[in-house]
């Protein structure tokens, strides 16, 4: 085949599983899809597949030339704030066109009652002050500054139990992956007596349901905002993300 460019999508959303879908279409792209390795059993995209961290900005770099990458685009969750800006310095630096795909985040709406914080741990360091039952859905990497906070329970649910020597809040675990239907949310609200929710602003349809369920029930949301992304060519949907392929061919 000729004039085949290689596209490298860093993945681990479902949106970069869309994304390489419609990539893998196109006949002069060949698509492999990036992923951290995180989940045990990741949903496995369409093309070829790479697993692991690449070893910083510079194993980024080397790898680039080395699987002779043409295009580069960062599908990654917005909280992945780490391998964007080591995906858009090194694409500065072997200058490989490079998209951002992110996601809008969510708005709060009339009836929404959220406390926008700045991190995972200020979220942490809110909670004492109003919350006595709280459903957790931060994922796992990042349980620990809520393990110290004895006088409150947690529903925590992650895709994975967390590993066996992590820090884990008092509560129950409960290993669930999206997307999560309204009436399933309401049922954990319910069941477990839930006060507060805390919540990254992820965006997107398939963890939205839970924010929904809290604002018809008055649950309080801390909702942690997201981190900055680099400068760059940013879309926010898959059809202009597939746009701006098409112009690089
Ligand atoms: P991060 O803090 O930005 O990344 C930490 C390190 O993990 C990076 O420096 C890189 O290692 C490696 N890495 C991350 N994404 C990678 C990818 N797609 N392919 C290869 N290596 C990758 O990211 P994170 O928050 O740990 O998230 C890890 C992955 O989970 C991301 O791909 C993300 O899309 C997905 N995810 C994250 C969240 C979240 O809330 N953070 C939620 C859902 C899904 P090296 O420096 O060694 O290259």
């Amino acid at each position: 085949m000729t004039n085949v460019k290689r596209l490298l999508i860093l993945g681990g959303t479902g949106d970069a599983a869309e994304l390489a879908a419609k990539a893998a279409v196109i006949e002069q792209i060949e698509v492999i899809t990036s992923l951290a390795g995180r989940t045990r059993n990741p949903q496995a995209p369409t093309g070829m597949v790479r697993i692991g961290g690449f070893g910083g900005e510079a194993g980024l770099l080397e790898y680039l030339h080395e699987a002779k990458i043409d295009l580069l685009i960062d599908a990654t969750h917005p909280f992945a704030a780490q391998i964007s800006w080591n995906a858009s310095s090194a694409a500065v630096s072997c200058n490989i066109p490079h998209l951002m795909f992110i996601r809008p985040a969510w708005l709060q709406v009339p009836g929404d009652e959220w406390i926008e914080v700045d991190s995972v741990e200020i979220a942490a360091s809110v909670l004492p002050e109003f919350a006595k039952r709280v459903f957790l859905t931060i994922g796992r990497q990042q349980l620990a500054p809520f393990a110290r906070l004895d006088n409150i329970w947690f529903l925590m649910r992650l895709i994975d139990p967390p590993a066996a020597d992590a820090l884990v809040p008092p509560g129950m675990i409960l290993c669930d992956r999206g997307p999560f239907a309204l009436d399933n949310e309401r049922q954990l609200l319910i069941e477990h007596q839930i006060d507060t929710l805390v919540s990254k602003n992820s965006g997107g349809d398939a963890t939205y349901a839970k924010i929904i369920a809290a604002r018809e029930m008055g649950i309080k949301v801390v909702m942690v905002k997201r981190p900055p992304t680099p400068v760059g060519e940013k879309v926010s949907d898959v059809e202009s993300a597939m746009q701006w392929l098409i112009n690089q061919m």
